[in-house]
């Protein structure tokens, strides 16, 4: 299996290039060259197995020859070991033909640990037998920050280096980056906002010169193992819901579209999924460009789901891939006027290719707040603020066909939004109660590149 650049201008590599290298050298994502089919046998074989079984069915066609079978299981077995629920990714009725996928029962309480729990375990898999080492930088709105940590610290072969918008994130989300003990593990605490860290990001991977001194490699949600990680649950819980005999649909909580372009993949491989639903908070640069086909850029207002507060969807590129018949100087070009004039207008043809699969909408402050107060005497649930957003979108969305949300963090991670709106607090789980006793470790650097890359250096050649 190989992979290509969205921008069509970067050598094709295997899945462990790519999933070693993150971004592409002409500024594109990797996508793989083909998407795998399962056939309907395939997936009506899924029904009853763990979710560790179908994560190798499902990734397994992705991955070529990286690792042996035997290897594979195994990464896969220890990656969600340290969840805690048996079902690693459980789902919950709502209402009528409305279910809830809990994505927070990893060791950060957030989706991302499905994705960063894995790829901790491929990369060190991969690096060791090639007797190598990476510097991991991320940028982080607040989950793929503390997911990274935890995956990555500790490992001989990686320094992992998070940067986050100073200020920007919440207490828990902070600490559960700053209290990490391991050396090898370094909170940056960014004067900006999560725009800045992602930019200055990409600016690193874009000088190439630093980029191969520090053998630099990505883990944001542009890593396609990331995303691939993220295709296994949608394929779990369609199968809970009757698929491949029955249709469902799901509705997404979207910040960097790399959650919700899983679902995508999931759909192109043959799961029956009818729509996927993008949700946004009042940070909607998607949900206007699919109403309006006007992509453009506007500030960042911060909001009670921070981890939404994006308004540059890296994903969104590999969904423009494909819409635009994967035609990657079609995607270069509008990238280059996004950079340039901050805004562009995406093709008839793209929007109405893109229009097949998703549809959206958005939650305003007030809205997520209601819904989270209403989740609990009328379903049951203390959700989240980003979980709230979608539950709010998807009411506009109920039907005939089962509608899944993904519930895409923990409640406890947000407790000052959920007692806001709710009146209670809600408790950390037991395994990580004395998170406000821990001592707090990070570095404050400007959103300037030299500065930081004179930190990354001097702890990496220290
Ligand atoms: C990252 C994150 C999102 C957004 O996911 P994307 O893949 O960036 O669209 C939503 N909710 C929570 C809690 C997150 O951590």
């Amino acid at each position: 299996m190989r992979y290509v650049s969205t921008r069509g201008n970067a050598p094709d590599l295997s899945f462990e290039d790519a999933m070693l290298t993150g971004l592409a050298r002409d500024g594109g994502l990797y996508v793989p060259a083909e998407i795998p089919a399962l056939s309907h046998g395939d997936i009506a074989a899924m029904a009853g197995l763990s979710y560790e079984e179908i994560a190798f069915r499902v990734m397994r066609p992705f991955i070529g020859d990286t690792f042996s079978d035997a290897d594979f299981a195994e990464l896969i077995a220890k990656a969600y070991a340290g969840f805690g629920h048996a079902a690693r990714a459980p789902l919950k009725q709502l209402q009528s033909n409305h279910f809830l996928l809990e994505l927070f029962h990893g060791p950060t309480l957030a989706f991302k640990d499905f994705a960063m729990q894995l790829i901790g375990q491929l990369f060190q898999a991969a690096l060791a037998r090639r007797g190598d080492r990476v510097t991991i930088v991320g940028a982080t709105s607040g989950d793929t920050g503390s997911a990274a940590m935890e995956a990555f610290r500790g490992l001989d072969n990686v320094d992992v280096f998070i940067m986050f918008p100073h200020g920007r994130v919440s207490d828990v989300q902070r600490r559960q980056m700053t209290t990490v003990t391991e050396a090898n593990a370094h909170a940056l605490a960014i004067t900006g906002d999560f725009d800045d860290c992602q930019a200055r990001l990409k600016d690193m991977f874009n000088h190439f010169e630093f980029r191969d001194r520090v053998k630099l490699a990505g883990v944001n949600s542009i890593n396609w193992a990331r995303v691939l990680a993220q295709v296994v649950y949608y394929f779990s819980a369609a199968v809970a819901l009757g698929a491949p005999h029955r249709s469902v649909s799901f509705c997404v909580p979207t910040g960097n579209f790399g959650d919700i372009f899983a679902g995508y993949i999931a759909k192109r491989m043959g799961l029956p999924i009818e729509k996927l639903v993008i949700a946004t908070n009042q940070n909607d640069i998607l949900h206007r460009a699919m109403v309006t086909s006007a992509y453009t850029k506007e500030g960042v207002t911060p909001s009670i789901s921070p981890s939404m507060d994006i308004q540059v969807s890296s994903n969104f590129e590999r969904a423009l891939f494909d819409a635009y018949g994967r035609d990657g100087r079609a995607v270069a070009q509008v990238m280059d006027e996004l950079q340039t004039a901050g805004s562009f207008q995406i093709s008839q043809g793209a929007m109405e290719a893109l229009r097949e699969t998703f549809t959206s909408g958005r939650a305003s402050e007030d809205e997520t707040s209601a819904m989270i107060k209403r989740a609990l005497p009328e379903m049951g649930e203390l959700l989240c603020p980003h979980s709230a957003v979608g539950v709010h979108v998807a009411q506009d969305h109920l039907g005939t066909t089962p509608l899944v949300t993904l519930a895409t963090a923990h409640p406890a991670k947000f407790p000052d939004a959920v007692e806001a709106a709710t009146g209670i607090r809600p408790a950390l789980p037991p395994r990580m109660a004395d998170l406000f006793e821990r001592e707090e470790r990070m570095q404050r650097v400007d959103n300037d590149l030299a500065a930081l890359e004179a930190v990354i250096e001097g702890s990496v050649f220290a």
